[in-house]
């Protein structure tokens, strides 16, 4: 078991699904696809309401039904209540190549080795502790995404399937370069250095690569496996050149995340308590399972009556009927409410930045009065008024960023649905990631699991309320009045206040 520290927010950007990391005790791992981000101990103590996230214009925009917020560690309950306690985040051990400091030998591990790995030469058969290996820096990518072991044997026998299973050691001839590292056989003394694994070329306009045309030779590439190991997957469908990379290079993971500020269907319809309402599953349940037969023509009479079969009664009866059917709008972007349809585009491609932006822009602009929007007029102040036509003082308001893939090699667009496969997961075993309320410490465990398939469409995402606390313009206030209220969500708010004129 290893401690390290990672904040809420990191696990949507820097370190999403499929991002590498290193952990305190120094082993690298990948963060694990979303399938089993929320899963405790005990599966009745599963609260997932606590993690779902709506924003209407965003679910839309990236064809999904609800995002997640990423699990926050609680080490033990309050009172009786032990809901979402001790949930982690699965991560798993990458790449799995280690080598040994002292005798350099090279040794393939696993992606779940919940141990450090002591190295088994013969050289250290008289110590007492055998040496703990350390975790190669060289690893090979794909400009599909794909990512995978840097392929050693092949390299040093210089064929796709060598027959040698000679021991290998990976030494340092001197020099800061790649040609100053060697891969050494000891079984057939054949011996490579790593010159040029990281180059590639456009010929005719395709792109080749060193490690694909030269590992053995062109007309024998050797091409990428489809390997996803942050999903378990070794081998897949993929048929790209594979370039080597250093683990920590900046070109082995672009995330692809989308921000959205909130915009109410109907300003100051739906206020914070039928937000929060919302989000019990038996009511986004109800009110989902009505959108999909009625979409915009279902009646209040008809959602009221659904709800007091499924829900306690008392819950609603302060809740008018205006307010309910608004927040039904509001939670599925549908009916009237002045707001702007979601246009038809191409279906894999997100619509242009400054075209997704303009509502948000339109709405500040104004005096928007809405618990999760609020913009106020503070007045120019006469020496400014040659120069400015208005100011708002943006007092409250709220910002999903949803991690929905990512690329490795360049920083591409990325199609939706690829994006979401990026984040699925099938069968492995891992480490997890907790990620407390507070940013003090976080605990990795080790788990074994099996799981059934991928499911689509659950991006992760960080919210953000901005409120406004502090008179000056630049100032920043302190963010405890928010965390102590609701300790479990003080990784996702910041208190901040926007200005825009
Ligand atoms: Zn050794
Ligand atoms: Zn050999
Ligand atoms: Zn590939």
């Amino acid at each position: 078991m290893s401690t390290g520290a990672m904040r809420r927010a990191q696990l949507v950007t820097p370190f999403g699904v499929g991002a590498m990391s290193v952990l305190v005790n120094g082993t690298s791992v990948i963060t694990a696809g979303l399938d089993h981000w929320y899963e405790p101990n005990d599966a009745s103590s599963l609260a997932l309401e606590e993690y779902q996230e709506h924003d209407w214009r965003l679910e839309a925009r990236l064809r999904v039904s609800e995002f997640r917020l990423p699990p926050d560690y609680r080490y033990q309950g309050q009172g009786k209540d032990n809901r979402n306690v001790k949930l982690t985040v699965p991560v798993l051990r990458f790449p799995r190549w280690c080598f040994c400091m002292f005798c350099k030998r090279l040794e393939l591990s696993t992606l779940t080795m919940q141990h450090p790995v002591s190295c088994g030469d013969k050289k250290h058969r008289e110590w007492k502790h055998k040496p703990r290996m350390s975790q190669v820096p060289f690893i090979a990518v794909c400009s599909d995404g794909h990512l995978d072991d840097f392929p050693f044997e092949d390299w040093v026998h210089r064929t796709r399937r060598p027959s040698c299973k000679g021991p290998l050691r990976l030494k340092s001839w001197g020099g800061g370069g790649l040609e100053g590292q060697r891969v050494v056989c000891d079984g057939c003394q054949k011996e490579r250095t790593l010159r040029g694994i990281t180059e590639m070329r456009l010929v005719n306009g395709e792109e080749r690569t060193y490690l694909s045309d030269q590992l053995s030779e062109p007309d024998d590439p050797y091409l990428c496996s489809g390997a996803r190991p942050w999903l378990g997957e070794l081998v897949g469908v993929c048929s790209q050149p594979m370039r080597g990379a250093l683990r920590a290079a900046g070109n082995v993971y672009f995330p692809k995340v989308e921000s959205s500020i909130y915009l109410p269907r109907q300003e100051g319809a739906v206020s914070d308590e039928m937000h929060d309402l919302m989000r019990h599953p038996a009511v986004s349940t109800t009110m989902r399972t009505l959108h999909d037969i009625f979409g915009s023509e279902l009646t209040v009479d008809m959602l009221r009556g659904q709800l007091l079969k499924n829900v306690p009664p008392e819950l609603f009866s302060p809740i008018s009927d205006e307010e309910l059917i608004a927040g039904y709008r509001d939670l599925f972007g549908v009916g009237a409410g002045g707001s702007e349809p979601v246009e038809e585009s191409d279906p894999e491609l997100l619509t242009g930045e400054d075209e997704w932006r303009h509502p948000e822009f339109r709405h500040i602009r104004e005096t928007p009065k809405d618990d999760y929007l609020t913009a106020t007029d503070p007045g120019i102040h006469s020496d400014l008024n040659e120069h400015l036509n208005r100011v708002r003082s943006v007092d409250v308001l709220r910002e999903t960023r949803a991690l929905r893939g990512f690329t490795r090699v360049r920083d591409d667009v990325l199609k939706l649905s690829a994006g979401r496969l990026y984040c699925g997961v099938s069968h492995y075993r891992q480490f997890k990631i907790g990620c407390p309320p507070t940013s003090s410490k976080v605990r990795a465990f080790t788990w074994s699991l099996t799981l059934p398939g991928w499911q689509l469409g659950r991006p992760v995402l960080r919210c953000r309320t901005v409120l406004r606390r502090s008179p000056t313009i630049t100032g920043r206030s302190s963010p405890s009045a928010v965390s102590k209220r609701e300790p479990s969500l003080r990784a996702s708010y910041c208190c901040t206040r926007w200005v825009i004129c």
